[in-house]
């Protein structure tokens, strides 16, 4: 079984107006959908409808607004269940909500149009969206509720695994995390299905903190006797729009779905309890090993960059200290080098900047730019960094700096960083 991804949603962040296409296709397919409230600056709120079985699922997405990539495998997931309806449908209500959040997603952040967090106002109801979750429990009454995001690419699974990819939990009920009856049947799920689809077998998998926290709707849904199951979409090397999540999710959404609609469902939680933890801040997009901060001091400087692009050249020296451990999406050895003091270029007049001028302000100990920013034509795909002011000359490295340095042996460059990009000398 493959569920086919729809075109057009393979993006880093999906927004609202991308879903709309999508969602007038699947309703001109005939999909029951209805509006089930506004976001605070209006955006309509959609729930598409399945099967008028008994057991009921409620899924919804992105309530996180820069946490898209499950809004893509529900659409996936709702596009498949139009054209190849499975048998089992008749025995299943399922409720999609794709984007939750489509303020926040309009402005790539988290929060919603109030700056709240969503996934904190599950006591409050202070924001609309929330409001709009806390009623579709209560009106639709789910026995199973799937709460859908994305997870940063620093979480891996387990210490020595590959990148989470892939995180789930079953969400716990109570502060003492019981697993009672419905708690472990969700356990039981998320495991069978992991056997079934093999999941471990192609990416990492991780097992998510189950902290519990009354504040969170997961925890609040699960609180009434739900099986909440949260799915986290995390990265893979090499796909930075998350499309390997993407699938695999639509996909263990299907058979989540089959598996409760044939009541196919067992208590037994030894699998999932043996899927390794989440470790966060487990990788790094950049490690520079063995660098000499001071004599007698080696180190490994860890950058780490924007959360949601990975392309992004907002990267800052997160880490610095003994790294060895971590996956690194990228690894470089600076063994004997020290950081070099580097100067600002001012610029004044014209400035034209291709690779080999680029090089040669390097080597003269220029890294930065400021002053006349009109007088710069970039003609490098290598990233610039600008700043306002011209920054002090510094040899030390200093966490949460822009990740722009140069290192090298008695002022001698031989490795430079500009913006978290080894740059090729
Ligand atoms: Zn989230």
């Amino acid at each position: 079984m493959t569920i086919v991804p729809v075109p057009h949603l393979d993006k880093l962040v999906v927004q609202h107006a991308d879903l709309q296409p999508h969602l007038q296709a699947l309703q001109a397919a005939g999909v029951s959908s209805h509006n089930v409230g506004q976001s605070l600056l209006g955006r309509d709120i959609v729930a598409l409808k399945f099967g008028s079985g008994p057991h009921r699922v409620l899924a919804w997405s992105q309530m996180h607004g820069d946490e898209s990539t499950a809004t893509a495998s529900l659409i996936d997931l709702a596009t498949h269940l139009q054209t190849s309806p499975p048998d089992w449908l008749s025995q299943v209500t399922l409720m999609l909500v794709p984007m939750l959040n489509p303020d926040g997603a309009q402005r790539l952040s988290r929060y919603n149009a109030a700056g709240i967090d969503i996934n904190r106002d599950a006591l409050a109801l202070a924001s609309p969206e929330g409001k709009i979750l806390n009623d579709l429990v209560s009106d639709f009454a789910p026995h199973w509720a799937f709460n859908l995001h994305d997870q940063d690419r620093w979480y891996r699974a387990g210490i020595d695994g590959l990148p989470a990819t892939l995180s789930f939990l079953a969400t716990a009920a109570d502060p003492d995390r019981k697993v009672g009856e419905t708690r472990s049947k969700a356990m039981a799920l998320i495991g069978q299905l992991l056997q079934d689809m093999q999941i471990e077998q192609k990416v990492g998998v991780g097992r998510y903190s189950d902290e519990y926290n009354p504040r969170c709707f997961g925890d609040a849904i699960a609180a009434k006797d739900i099986a909440v199951i949260l799915v986290e979409c995390g990265f893979a090397p090499d796909d930075p729009a998350r499309q390997e999540a993407r699938r695999l999710t639509a996909e263990w959404l299907f058979f989540a779905c089959e598996k409760i609609a044939i009541q196919q469902l067992s208590q037994d939680t030894t699998c999932y309890l043996s899927i390794p933890m989440n470790q966060d801040k487990g990788c790094a997009d950049l490690v520079i090993e063995n660098v000499q901060l001071a004599p007698d001091v080696l180190a490994d400087v860890v950058i780490r960059g924007d959360k949601v692009d990975p392309h992004s050249d907002q990267r800052v020296i997160d880490d610095i200290g003994d790294y060895q451990h971590l996956h690194a999406y990228q690894r470089v050895d600076a063994a004997g080098m020290q950081p070099i003091p580097m100067l600002t270029y001012w610029i004044e007049q014209p400035l034209f900047l291709d690779d080999d001028t680029y090089r040669k302000l390097i080597d003269m100990g220029y890294i930065r730019f400021a002053g006349d920013r009109e007088l710069l034509e970039v003609a490098t795909f290598w990233p610039v960094d600008w700043r306002n002011s011209r920054v002090e000359p510094q040899a030390a490295l200093c966490r949460g700096d822009k990740a722009t340095m140069a290192l090298g042996q008695d002022e001698s460059i031989q490795l430079a960083i500009i913006c978290g990009q080894v740059i090729p000398l």
